[in-house]
């Protein structure tokens, strides 16, 4: 009916899988950030062809290459090697889900329909693998963003969420750019908008690229560089 964002499919907030207890747009817990930046991951067998999984491995290098300062890496991704404690499972299935973070959450996936597989909406959801939630659950969010009820579907008011508590914004500002931003029709009912910039002149959803401000909060979130910004 509506424009078909495969995001949108199945679980919390559209493609996060719940976790048991934390909310946020950095994910406050320490346990959530993977150890020294690096993801191991695990491409179930047989779930995706060769041509699929190239997209899939250019999305990572295209990500830690955009998050990368003078050529040294702060994340990684890579196959997963046998003493890895944790690891990501990356597999086909319905939607665009990640789960959140590293080791908090016992079961830790990346599902990847056949409409996900394009390199702007695989670096949105290994940003959620790498620990953030979306750019519109801040706290401060009611300042940048009208959410329209009443154009939402029924029973999925929830994926509009602001988090108070759990959350570290990192000390970036508000960000319309962010890969992590919904668009303006997400969960739409009825073909009108249901998030609405105060910005009239702000464009939101973008899946192209992360943004300047989501470069800096993987740097800061992974410690390669300081609050200073340096
Ligand atoms: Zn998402």
């Amino acid at each position: 009916m509506f424009r078909y964002n495969p995001e949108e499919a199945g679980a919390f907030e559209g493609d996060i899988i719940l976790p048991p207890r934390t909310r946020g747009v950095g994910e406050k817990l320490k346990a959530a950030r993977w150890t020294n930046g690096i993801v191991p991951y695990m491409m179930k067998p047989g779930d995706f062809n060769a041509g699929q999984e190239a997209v899939i491995v250019q999305a990572m290098r295209r990500l830690e290459q955009s998050v990368a300062i003078n050529n040294k890496l702060c994340v990684q991704f890579r196959p997963k090697i046998a003493t890895d404690k944790h690891f990501i499972t990356i597999k086909d299935g319905a939607g665009c889900t990640s789960s959140v973070g590293q080791n908090w959450h016992s079961v830790k996936e990346l599902t990847l329909g056949s409409g996900c597989i394009h390199e702007g909406t695989i670096m949105h959801e290994l940003l959620h693998t790498l620990g953030f939630w979306h750019e519109q659950s801040r706290p401060d969010r009611d300042n940048y963003v009208t959410v329209q009820y009443a154009n939402v579907q029924k029973g999925l008011e929830h994926a509009f969420n602001k988090y108070t508590t759990t959350v570290d914004t990192l000390g970036t500002p508000y960000d319309y750019q962010s890969l992590l931003h919904y668009g303006t029709d997400y969960f739409t009912s009825n073909g009108k908008p249901t998030l609405v910039p105060k910005d009239p002149l702000a464009v939101i959803g973008q899946r192209n690229n992360l943004s300047s401000i989501d470069i800096q909060e993987v740097r800061l979130y992974y410690q390669c560089i300081g609050s200073s910004g340096k």
